[in-house]
């Protein structure tokens, strides 16, 4: 029998707001163990949650930038059980009231056609402690550190509407793209600031049956995600052909193994109505508001792009999936700057050199004017590609303008004519054979001649000229 899978996304995200959802201790879990905790959040009797502004704020930016509707009430509920990450006895979530509804993201299916996949909800929730599992001498201890206790999440449930990892992944990469853009998070899967389950199930092609799925959870990168889930349909692929049932339980990811575990049974605890945390009501006038405070988003950016810049769509892609680099693109363009030379500097150069120098786009020293006034230097041929290169390498490791750059590393282009006579005359004096190929009618030794009075002039040759000397002289 043929099998076609079902996959439905479980994401938490981690909204970056200065504070912990229901307390002012800083949102920043990877401090010191212990250090951002208080009454509140260490979860003593006798307090009270205060909800923050801010995490609400950054939710509804969120669930906006997913295209999901705001309800005009919700409310928390606590979810219960018991911990050692939780010893509360309950995590304050929304289960009958979420935030947000009926969402949608867009991404290009493997048919190439636009293929739109649903998000179910959008609610809130504060974050568990972190438990952390050592040994002391030969004794297995875990440890808990309550810097994520408290910290403001969002969790988005996607509905079943992927049927492959390729779909899976495009609609967390969509998703990322659309969540950074707003502002809301930082969506590192390597950070754990996102990250990903994935219910699977299998049914006959065909049919639209929902049948026993599997929760698959630690994966933490986009890569992975296909991978736990291609692993995962292989399995259960197997399971019913052997005539076995799927159980409904949580599985775990092994990146070294490259299978998914057993874990345990999945969870599914009770959920009361909250009475600490007042009701949050979403006035018309307050969503009119967030609307406006939302950015252009990428779909917006990457037609304004095309219809403005005349970029390729490939270019107008590279250039406006990714917020911060799309507003350096657009500060390089705007000092006056071919958008396409720009846009193929940006992906060809001075992303890998970024990637090389572990620098992102925001962090780099390299600032948006620098770098158009290096990208100008080399329209107006006072250097060569080759010089662009190594300048711009220089730029990402100093302070310098590009112009001391060039002039302290000689790095001007030789445009004297008679300085490239010179090369070249030398050149055709140490080469007789080849010069004879040449004029015999083997092209080809054009070439090889243009790489050595290029390297003659320690690569600084404005080309264009070089090669109309050299064009004069042979013939
Ligand atoms: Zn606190």
């Amino acid at each position: 029998m043929k099998y076609e899978a079902v996959i439905g996304l479980e994401i938490h995200v981690q909204l970056n707001a200065a504070t912990k959802m229901f307390c002012d201790c800083p949102n920043r879990p990877g401090d010191e163990p212990n250090r951002n905790t208080c009454p509140i959040c260490l979860w003593l009797p006798g307090t009270l949650p205060k909800f923050s502004q801010e995490a609400l704020e950054k939710a509804i930016l969120a669930c906006l930038g997913l295209n999901c509707t705001i309800q005009p009430d919700s409310a928390f509920d606590q979810k219960v059980y018991y911990y050692p990450d939780l010893p509360k006895g309950f995590q304050l979530s929304q289960h009958h009231k979420p935030l947000a509804k009926n969402g949608w993201i867009d991404i290009l299916g493997e048919d190439d056609k636009v293929k739109r996949l649903r998000i179910h909800h959008i609610h809130m929730e504060e974050d568990v402690a972190k438990l952390v599992h050592e040994t002391e001498g030969r004794t297995p201890i875990s440890l808990v550190d309550f810097n994520r206790a408290g910290t403001p999440l969002i969790e988005i449930v996607s509905e079943p509407d992927m049927r492959s990892p390729y779909d899976a992944m495009e609609f967390v990469r969509a998703l990322r793209a659309q969540l950074r853009y707003t502002g809301s998070s930082d969506c590192s899967m390597e950070q754990g600031t996102l990250r990903v389950d994935a219910n699977i199930s299998l049914r006959p092609l065909g049919t639209d049956e929902l049948n026993t799925k599997v929760e698959v959870k630690n994966m933490n990168s986009i890569r992975n995600v296909g991978d736990a889930i291609a692993y995962e349909i292989v399995r259960q692929t197997e399971c019913l052909e052997r005539g076995e049932p799927i159980v409904l339980h949580t599985r775990l990811w092994d990146p070294d193994k490259c299978v998914t575990t057993a874990m345990r049974g999945k969870f599914s605890g009770p959920c009361i109505p909250d009475p600490s945390v007042p009701k949050i009501v979403v006035t018309d006038a307050w969503l009119k508001e967030m609307q406006s405070k939302l950015p252009e988003m990428p779909g917006q950016k990457a037609e304004r792009f095309f219809k403005e810049y005349g970029l390729t769509p490939e270019e107008v892609s590279n250039m406006s999936q990714e917020r911060d680099l799309s507003e350096f693109f657009e500060a390089v363009v705007n000092q006056n700057l071919s958008p396409r030379k720009a846009a193929s500097w940006i992906t060809t150069h001075l992303i890998p050199a970024l990637r090389d120098h572990n620098q992102t786009i925001k962090e780099t020293p390299l600032t948006p004017e620098r770098f158009a006034r290096l990208l100008s230097m080399l329209e107006t041929d006072v250097i060569n590609a080759h010089a662009a290169k190594e300048v711009l390498i220089t730029l990402l490791s100093s302070d310098e303008s590009p112009e001391e750059i060039v002039e302290k590393g000689r790095f001007r282009q030789v445009s004297d004519t008679a300085e490239l006579e010179a090369f070249i005359d030398q050149i055709l004096a140490d080469h007789p054979t080849d010069v004879e190929d040449f004029r015999n009618g083997n092209a080809k030794v054009m070439g090889f001649l243009m790489g050595l009075a290029m390297k003659a002039s320690q690569r600084k040759a404005n080309p264009k000229l070089l090669k109309e000397i050299l064009m004069k002289r042979l013939n």
